[in-house]
């Protein structure tokens, strides 16, 4: 089996994929009710969060879903969302607002730049937004965004932010005390070594006060009702749960996210030092990338299939570029159970493959 150096899933450890054969259980039952309970307090002790301000609320259904959730959910009937993008999953925000009909303004950046924050300053001098919704890692690029630089300017101006964290949920820092964040969309299978299967919103719980109700599967009100009674709206994917509990208890025994971060900056250390030691460049600056995931310029010549495909076979399953980058660029993530060899090796085939065309 080739390992998954894509942005999630991710390979999984032994440990997570053992969790996977634990016994059938019944949603309604109160075993289920214990783990469901369990995850929910894991997944705030990742950033260290009180319970008593703070919810977690977890869903089936992919990354997505939560970003949905969180979006339809916590924007007012009277809200107004800013949404600066510059990548894939900032313009997805702005299509789920524009499908649920949440008044919005999209501030549309090239994908390989920053968010500019003066835009964002005289958009919100402009006119009054409930929320500023933004990507933290872009994982088209690789970018990890400057939030706070975008939270002191929602302090200043009055509005909240509802964040896409699902690339950067336990791999890398967010400032859930000091920002002002209303909520955190993520999943189990990026960051965190989960399945894929669940993903979960952080609301805060007086933001979950003012809810909406948009969508009849993913109100998070009703979630977060429900679950705070132990119980849940819809069936849970019991067996991506049994394995996001063994992933967080394994995370917290690897010494939580400070630790996580530390192994991602390493291992992303190598591929990157390695990749542009044979010549190849990168997207973006290394000062703005985050640890999880880094994109590079495919080598002069070489079409993005045949890196892949040599690579297959070579063991790794690496990504290819969305949209305008889909034919000159391929990402490369470091998540999940891979060793800093595999890493080596990974740039030793690449260099491989560059001297069989030379
Ligand atoms: C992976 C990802 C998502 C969600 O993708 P799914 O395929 O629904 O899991 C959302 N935002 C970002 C930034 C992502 O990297």
């Amino acid at each position: 089996m080739a390992l998954l150096l894509n942005p999630g899933p991710v390979t999984l450890t032994t440990r997570v994929r053992q969790a996977l054969l634990r016994p059938d259980l019944c949603h309604r039952e109160p075993e289920f009710s214990t783990l469901q309970s369990r995850i929910r307090q894991q997944l705030l002790t990742v950033y260290g969060l009180d319970s008593d301000l703070w919810s977690a609320i977890l869903l089936t259904g992919s990354g997505s879903a939560a970003v949905e959730a969180m979006l339809t959910s916590l924007v007012p009937d009277t809200g107004q969302v800013l949404i600066p993008a510059n990548g894939v999953y900032g313009e997805r925000m702005a299509r789920i607002a524009a499908i649920h009909g949440i008044g919005h303004d999209v501030i549309a950046h090239d994908w390989t730049v920053a968010i500019d924050a003066g835009a964002v300053e005289r958009q919100l001098q402009r006119r009054r937004y409930s929320h500023i919704a933004i990507v933290h890692h872009e994982t088209t690029t690789g970018r990890l965004n400057d939030l706070e630089q975008l939270a002191h300017l929602a302090d200043q101006y009055g509005a909240k932010l509802l964040i896409d964290a699902v690339s950067s949920f336990g791999g890398e820092a967010l400032d859930f005390r000091n920002w002002p964040v209303d909520a955190a969309a993520a999943t189990a299978n990026k960051c965190l070594h989960g399945v894929p299967g669940v993903s979960f919103v952080i609301a805060r719980r007086s933001a979950l006060e003012q809810a909406a109700v948009r969508s009849l599967y993913l109100d998070l009100a009703s979630y977060h009702r429900a679950q705070e009674n132990g119980n849940t709206p819809f069936t849970q994917s019991v067996q991506c749960c049994y394995a996001l509990a063994e992933a967080l208890a394994e995370f917290f025994d690897d010494g939580g996210l400070q630790a996580r971060h530390e192994i991602y900056r390493r291992r992303m250390k190598i591929v990157w030092d390695g990749l542009t030691r044979l010549g190849i460049e990168p997207l973006i600056d290394e000062s703005a990338s985050s640890s999880v995931l880094n994109a590079f310029r495919l080598p002069a010549g070489m079409e993005y299939t045949r890196l892949h495909d040599y690579l297959k076979e070579a063991g790794f399953i690496i990504y290819a570029g969305q949209g305008e980058f889909a034919q000159t660029i391929f990402r490369i993530a470091v998540m999940g159970a891979i060793y800093d060899s595999d890493l080596e090796r990974l740039v030793e085939e690449v260099g491989k493959l560059m001297s069989l065309k030379a």
